[in-house]
């Protein structure tokens, strides 16, 4: 699960992370009085972010105003006018994709002298099965373009799961940072904090970028985009209640609500599995017989009637699918059951008037397949039947073809 910037400095904070100060705002006015609190205790220099679940908004501008989605202002007025240009306006940033995200909520936050931008990031490496802390000098700019072009910059902590972080892991990152004295000590008390938050709030992904190094020697986050996994959110009720729904694609929204695991693809062949690993194959045989995966959809174990149903509404939600390719191994669920479920499923009316020009191809394998493939075979619906992953493909090829 994916939380706004400012959610994640509230946590940081609480963690003992240093952040600067802000609030976020829903309207303009919210924001001018947040302003208004911010210049009575001493700020002259504002920072009005756009809220969105995206990156890279420093470069990015809104459709209608131009604006960009992160404006430094100098004054209450400033920040007024910034807040205006970008509540309600969609903005485009290089991770948004061209339709842009709505911003409906802005921070205003303390504007930092920056003597030096870096990066901070911890991360699950499930390769070495440990957490890893990675730093680079080179902050404030994509990281996996630094990966990319100068791998050498970015230095590396493997933290033992049993261990957790120790002082001088910390010390060897802020020392590859090439910090000195003052801004060393606090750049060890950052990460050490920020480890910490990182763990015990089961985040999987903390990245701080900027993290910065005022001319007064503070180190500072700038930004703070967190992520969590979502199998331990159930033990975290106050992140759970972070979530901004209309932050998320609204057809994942739908199939989180029925369990489903779907990721939205831009191809015109739908799919329909149970098992991820399955999955992936049948995206692959759909890419080798010429036509592009719409989705990754993963039914689970059950793959019963209201399973595929709610399947097929997921799937049939997007206009480019124009076909579909079920893919099922009965292991535990026999395959006659999930025919009987597919059959059933179809001559649901909504489901039934969306597939008429949809052909479905089903590939059932496993315990009663060949019952399963006669139920499939002897259905006057628009269903074709496979056996082998070979012939799937074929039959997605000719239905894209015909
Ligand atoms: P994004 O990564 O989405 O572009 P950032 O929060 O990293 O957004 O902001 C982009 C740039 O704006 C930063 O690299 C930094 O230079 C500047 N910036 C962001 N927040 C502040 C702030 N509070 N004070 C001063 N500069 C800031
Ligand atoms: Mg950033």
């Amino acid at each position: 699960m994916n939380i706004h910037e400012y959610q994640a400095k509230e946590i940081l904070k609480t963690y003992g992370v240093a952040v600067p100060d802000g609030e976020a705002a829903t309207s303009v006015e919210d924001a001018v009085g947040i302003a208004e609190r911010m210049q009575a205790n001493g700020t002259s220099l504002f920072v009005v972010k756009a809220m969105i679940h995206a990156g890279g908004r420093g470069k990015g501008r809104t459709k209608k105003n131009h604006a960009k989605g992160v404006i430094l202002c100098r004054s209450v007025e400033e920040v007024r006018e910034a807040a205006a240009s970008l509540l309600g306006d969609v903005l485009v940033t290089i991770q948004t994709g061209e339709e842009g995200q709505t911003v409906n909520t802005i921070y205003v936050t303390d504007g930092v002298d920056i003597a030096q931008e870096y990066y901070l990031g911890i991360l699950l490496d499930r390769g070495n099965s440990k957490n890893v802390i990675m730093v680079s000098t080179e902050g404030g700019v994509e990281i996996e373009k630094v990966a990319e072009e100068t791998p050498e910059k970015i230095v590396k902590e493997w933290i033992e799961p049993g261990m957790g972080i120790q002082p001088n892991q910390a010390r060897r990152l802020a020392f590859a940072l090439g910090l000195e004295g003052d801004s060393f000590k606090k750049a060890v008390k950052f990460i050490s904090a920020l480890y910490n938050c990182y763990v015990v709030t089961d985040a999987n992904l903390v990245e701080i970028n900027p993290l910065v190094r005022t001319p007064e020697g503070e180190i500072v986050a700038l930004d703070a985009k967190m992520t969590f996994d979502d199998n331990a959110l159930y033990r975290h009720k106050e992140i759970r209640e972070l979530r901004d729904e209309s932050e998320e694609n609204p057809i994942e929204l739908e199939a989180s609500k029925y369990d489903l695991n779907y990721i939205k693809l831009d191809g015109n062949v739908g799919c329909m599995v149970n098992g991820a690993g399955l999955a992936m194959a049948t995206m692959d045989i759909i890419k080798l017989s010429g036509g592009e995966p719409a989705n990754f959809l993963d039914v689970g174990g059950g793959a019963n009637v209201e399973t595929v149903k709610n399947g097929f509404r997921i799937i049939l939600d997007d206009p480019n699918v124009k076909a579909i390719l079920i893919n099922i191994f009965g292991g535990i669920v026999r395959c006659d059951r999930v025919a009987n479920g597919v059959i059933e499923a179809i001559k649901d009316p909504e489901i039934a008037k969306k597939v008429e020009n949809v052909p479905i191809i089903v590939r059932l394998q496993g315990t009663n397949a060949e019952e399963a493939k006669v139920i499939i075979d002897n259905s006057d619906l628009n269903v074709i039947s496979a056996v082998l992953l070979k012939e799937a493909a074929e039959q997605v090829s000719n239905v894209l073809s015909a």
